[in-house]
């Protein structure tokens, strides 16, 4: 996510760093760098501008606080300024009336479905709701089948009606059926275009006028770049939608679409997409998206993400297990799974304060645990329970059932018993205290 922006703007940086303090000259000169790195990641001319002529004055106002390095000053201000350009606070969503009604906008493509089985699954897990959704897109059946199997796999009914030609007709029986079963979010799917359409536009306004829903979300592809600012413009005047979801954005998206939308729109960007999993769904934080963009790392977002996948009862028998020396390959397959849940691999590590950019240019497959994957899964149940049981004729032949070899099982067995060690030392008070004092 956005790391040529990052890595353009660190270089421009480099113009003040080393310099003792700031000019006119060597600000001037790392504006124009500023200002190419925004327009190379495709933010609009406009928003580019302006923001460097904020940031080039008020570098120089605070010129007087010689106590810290330009350098740490421009980070500051930029820090700043991209997170004021991005909305300046987070813009929650308004979940207060029961049922809540949530219109969902957009062109086709945009990732329109994904993300009503994405926010419906968020509003379920982290918000205790209980969403329907509603399938309101009239002419591809295939839309409705989409959000059927959504919503089947995150456990959320979908309401379609499949007779009716009348978007305004299955929006109010849905919500109809929400009121009667209790369910207090009630989120609508329209029907999206390949491109700007009067017709798709008025049908939207139509549902629009029918419901009046506590929020409409526009959603947008934020490969598309500028494409993506001009389709907020015109849905953001026909629909006043309340805020926007950036989908994609684990792509090689440029970010220019994060970074003018605001300034364009004026409406806040609430969620952003980062991949096709439900899970893949992020709240947007304007500050902490402008500490990645500058290399800061993200840590907040990084420990929510684990918080959301940690079980308390489950954590608390592993530690149980832990203590008993008893902690097996069930176990370890289980953690493997819930940092898998945490997110796409490089999007994690991008979050970890300077390693974003270290692992710029570094292939991280999701796939990377596909190989202990296919170990664990070769081994007998009684192996996994009892890992000491699996000795040289087993390890052979769990390297062939798994398609890998001998080393590689090996490895992971060495892995499994250090890691056993560690744990169980960390376990035992005394052993822990020991050890801390042997550190240097
Ligand atoms: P719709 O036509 O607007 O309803 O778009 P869909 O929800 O069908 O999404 C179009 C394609 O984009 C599908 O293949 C989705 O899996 C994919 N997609 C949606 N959101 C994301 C995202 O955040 N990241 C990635 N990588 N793919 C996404």
């Amino acid at each position: 996510m956005f790391e040529n922006l990052s890595d353009k703007l660190d270089r421009a940086f480099k113009v003040l760093k080393g310099q003792g303090s700031i000019t006119e000259i060597n600000v001037a000169e790392t504006m124009k760098e500023i200002r190419k790195a925004l327009l190379d990641a495709d933010v609009n001319y406009k928003t580019a501008k302006t923001f460097t002529d904020d940031v080039r004055q008020k570098a120089l106002g605070e010129n007087v606080l010689t106590s810290i390095s330009p350098g740490q000053l421009l980070t500051k201000l930029m820090n700043d300024e991209l997170t004021e350009l991005m909305g300046g606070t987070t813009a929650d969503l308004d979940l207060k009336a029961s049922p809540t009604i949530i219109l969902i906008a957009g062109l086709n493509g945009a990732g329109k479905t994904t993300f009503t089985g994405k926010l419906a699954n968020y509003l379920k897990t982290q918000k205790g709701k209980k969403p329907l959704l509603v399938a309101d897109d009239i002419y591809r059946p295939a839309a409705i089948d989409q959000l059927q199997v959504l919503g089947q796999q995150i456990g959320v009914p979908v309401y379609a009606n499949l007779e009716s030609k009348d978007p305004v007709a299955i929006a109010r029986e849905g919500i109809a059926l929400a009121k009667q079963n209790g369910q207090n979010v009630v989120i609508i799917d329209t029907a999206g275009r390949l491109a700007i359409d009067e017709a798709m536009m008025v049908e939207i306004e139509q549902v629009k006028a029918a419901v009046q829903p506590h929020e409409i979300l526009f959603v947008v592809d934020s490969m598309t770049g500028q494409d993506a600012v001009n389709t907020a413009k015109v849905f953001n005047d026909r629909l006043d939608f309340t805020g926007v979801v950036l989908t994609k954005l684990d792509g090689d998206t440029r970010g220019g679409a994060a970074l003018s939308i605001k300034s364009v729109v004026n409406k806040p960007i609430k969620f952003i997409g980062t991949g096709e999993k439900m899970e893949a769904l992020d709240v947007f934080h304007p500050d902490r998206m402008a500490s990645r963009i500058l290399g800061m790392g993200d840590v907040v977002s990084l420990v929510e993400r684990a918080q959301q996948q940690f079980d308390e009862k489950e954590a608390a028998e592993l530690q149980k297990k832990i203590r008993k020396n008893k902690f097996d390959f069930n176990d370890f397959y289980s953690q493997i799974q819930q940092i898998k849940k945490m997110g796409n691999m490089k999007d994690l590590m991008g979050m970890i304060p300077g390693v974003g950019k270290m692992m710029k240019d570094v292939e991280v497959s999701d796939d990377a645990f596909k190989g202990i994957e296919a170990i664990i899964n070769s081994m007998t149940p009684k192996e996994k329970e009892n890992p000491d049981l699996i000795n040289p004729s087993r390890r052979t032949r769990i390297a062939k059932g798994s398609g890998t070899d001998i080393q590689e099982v090996n490895r992971l067995m060495k892995q499994f018993d250090d890691m056993r060690k560690v744990m169980k030392q960390m376990s035992n008070p005394a052993a822990m205290a020991s050890m801390m004092r042997r550190m240097p």
